[in-house]
């Protein structure tokens, strides 16, 4: 079994029934890649339905026709960051201080027009940056392009999870937007199934997984319509078949992964966290388990991680290296994080993906796992 290819980041060469929403894709963006009009697109769907995957391929075909960016906005969390990793593209060594977000902008579409190329820039889950930026953003796909016109070099192709991000933005870009938008609707029992059988010719050997061993997958994740939920269970089960020695995928395999995990958990993410950032999560849930609260402070967690230090043999961090894991728990997306300002600022922690007593009972075996070493 070739487990790659059925983890998330890998990206197949073809995305079965979703072919008339890249046709859509290449009709909408045809006018920038041949004429000279910007053009802005949104993606909206549920979790698992092909956003990223759908984005992604159409970057690939781009071909010669623009310089293809993509960035997630859940990891790269400002309009300046946004910009200064798409000039990278151009200037490797581009610095990250020292200009503002409009001269960065500036240079971006400059070079643009002195080359004359022309940007596919992908803002994946662009709904994370107004959750924390608020509507900044809207300066860079509305208000710049009315004052210099050459950034119609920059096409836009943004994701989102749900039509309510519309509500967020201003009239102007919603006029846009609204012309613009391409609704991924979750995929049915059937279109999952399609998708097994396409995935699993591809990272599973002839005769190690059945027909029926799909279909049983693909009904069960029919009910959120999710393929990366199919694909986790498809996974998983191939794993436990391995672990038990087992010729085949078998229902029971099947039965036992979907049981075993909560679909947001990113378990195979998890697995590749080092000991100290498992202590750092851990620390997080317990901490919101035992306040039953929705937030937690980051001093509070603190003192939580070092008492799971203890326990696990572990030497605790000082807070500053504690803070550098959880952000990086923060970009991996298992922690949530927000700033309150009252009388000097503090950082809320929350876990939102999964039920935090799946979490602390998956990172406790993880913990226990890695044995008594110190660190
Ligand atoms: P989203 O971004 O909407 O949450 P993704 O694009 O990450 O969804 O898709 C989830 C998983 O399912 C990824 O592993 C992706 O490769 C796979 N996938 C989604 N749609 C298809 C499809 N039509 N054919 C094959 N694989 C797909
Ligand atoms: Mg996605």
């Amino acid at each position: 079994m070739d487990k790659t290819k059925l983890l998330p980041d890998y990206l197949p060469p073809k995305l079965p029934h979703r072919e008339k929403e890249m046709k859509r894709l290449e009709q909408l963006f045809s006018e920038f890649f041949e004429g000279k009009m910007g053009q802005k697109v949104l993606l909206v769907g549920s979790v698992g339905v092909g956003k990223t995957a759908l984005s992604q391929s159409f970057g690939r075909e781009v071909g010669k026709r623009a310089v293809y960016v993509y960035i997630n906005c859940r990891i790269t969390r400002s309009p300046f960051l946004i910009l200064v990793e798409t000039m990278r593209k151009f200037h490797p060594t581009f610095p990250s201080r020292g200009y503002s977000t409009e001269e960065v902008l500036n240079a971006l579409v400059e070079h643009l027009d002195k080359h004359d190329q022309k940007l596919l820039l992908v803002l994946d889950e662009l709904d994370y940056l107004v959750e924390t930026e608020g509507s900044d953003f809207l300066y860079l796909l509305t208000r710049y392009p009315e004052k210099n016109p050459e950034a119609w070099r920059i096409g836009i192709l943004a994701t989102c999870k749900s039509r309510s991000f519309l509500d967020k933005l201003d009239a102007s870009t919603l006029g846009t937007f609204i012309h613009n938008l391409i609704e991924l609707n979750r995929y049915t029992a059937d279109q999952l199934f399609d998708i097994l059988v396409y995935r699993a010719g591809e990272a599973i050997a002839p005769g190690k997984v059945g027909r029926e061993t799909l279909r049983f997958i693909a009904d069960m994740a029919s009910a959120t319509g999710d393929a990366r939920f199919a694909l986790e269970i498809l996974y998983r089960a191939g794993c436990l078949a391995e672990q038990r020695g087992s010729p085949q995928i078998f229902p029971e395999h099947v039965r036992e992964a979907k049981a075993s995990f909560y679909p947001e958990l990113k378990k195979h993410v998890l697995l590749e966290l080092r000991p100290q950032e498992v202590l750092t999560l851990l620390a997080v849930a317990r901490r919101l388990r035992s306040t039953k609260s929705a937030y937690v402070t980051a001093k509070e967690t603190y003192e939580t991680y070092q008492v799971a230090c203890e326990e696990y043999g572990w030497e605790p961090l000082a807070y500053t290296r504690f803070w550098d894991n959880l952000e990086r728990l923060r970009a991996l997306g298992f922690v949530t994080t927000k700033l309150v300002r009252g009388k000097g600022a503090t950082t809320l922690l929350s876990i939102e993906e999964a039920p935090v007593e799946v979490l602390i009972q998956e990172l406790e075996r993880l913990a226990e796992s890695f044995g008594k070493t110190v660190s």
